[in-house]
């Protein structure tokens, strides 16, 4: 039986960062189905927190990725964007006419969004010119409940169905692990990592540092992402890559001498 939301002519690309083999990706899939035809292309290991760096010097490789010796999709040997750009020019049947990356199993929240291979897949979905969707749950474990970040991905594929999506925005979606309490629209937290490595002295004596830390929120409102998201609720922050500084740069009447 098919969703009411169902088209045929309905292309959907799914990536994510955490690999072709992570049960987010599995779980997006599922979602995307309910919308159209799903073409999965993601990399072939884990790939969080590359940004939005892309493959220069080396070839890329692409596998059917297959479970049952069923079709499941295609793994890249490259980056989030690098599976994006390939799959664009190259690798589907036609354009796609939606990407969406993840669900990403940790928080793409506050500045996480500037690390985030998640968000770099869809972002680079923006600059080809698709409409994009990222979509994170706010819990690391890959055993989370995702049904709530599930609800939240149809909300905002249903949003952008009705209400298009203008170019240069992607849209960013967090949302907790469990049911879906509900969704609110939220501004990414200016937001940096404190405490950030932990030090050790490996096996041959020498230091080494790992890093960890924790986010520290610099920033005040009901509207923040992280804030929104603490008390329980999903989140949609519109994101753009024009990097721009606008207000200041509208403000420069001079040119340098
Ligand atoms: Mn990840």
């Amino acid at each position: 039986m098919k969703h009411s939301d169902y088209d045929a002519d309905r292309l959907i690309l799914v990536c994510n960062d955490d690999g072709i083999f992570a049960p987010g990706i599995r779980a997006l899939a599922e979602v995307a189905k309910e919308f159209g035809q799903v073409e999965i292309i993601a990399p072939d290991r884990q790939q969080s927190a590359v940004g939005h760096s892309i493959t220069v010097s080396d070839p890329l490789r692409v596998t059917p990725f297959q479970i049952n010796s069923k079709m499941e999709g295609q793994a890249v040997n490259g980056t989030p964007a690098d599976c994006v750009k390939l799959a664009h020019d190259k690798l589907m049947k036609k354009k796609p006419d939606l990407v969406l990356s993840g669900i990403n199993h940790g928080s793409n929240a506050g500045i996480n969004i500037i690390y985030s291979g998640t968000v770099s897949a869809a972002t680079e979905a923006t600059i080809l010119g698709y409409p994009a969707i990222a979509v994170s749950c706010t819990e690391f474990s890959e055993s989370a409940d995702l049904s709530g970040a599930q609800e939240a991905i149809r909300r905002t594929v249903r949003y952008i169905l009705r209400n298009g999506l203008p170019a240069g925005i992607t849209l960013n979606v967090n949302a907790p692990a469990g049911p879906l309490k509900g969704m609110k629209w939220a501004r990414q937290a200016n937001s940096r990592y404190v405490e950030e490595f932990e030090g050790r002295i490996d096996p041959h004596n020498k230091p080494y540092f790992w890093i960890t830390g924790r986010l520290e929120i610099l920033d005040k409102g009901d509207d923040l992402d992280l804030n929104v998201i603490k008390q329980g609720y999903a989140t949609i922050t519109p994101i753009q890559y024009d990097l721009t500084a606008h207000k200041f740069y509208e403000n420069q009447k001079d040119d340098l001498e």
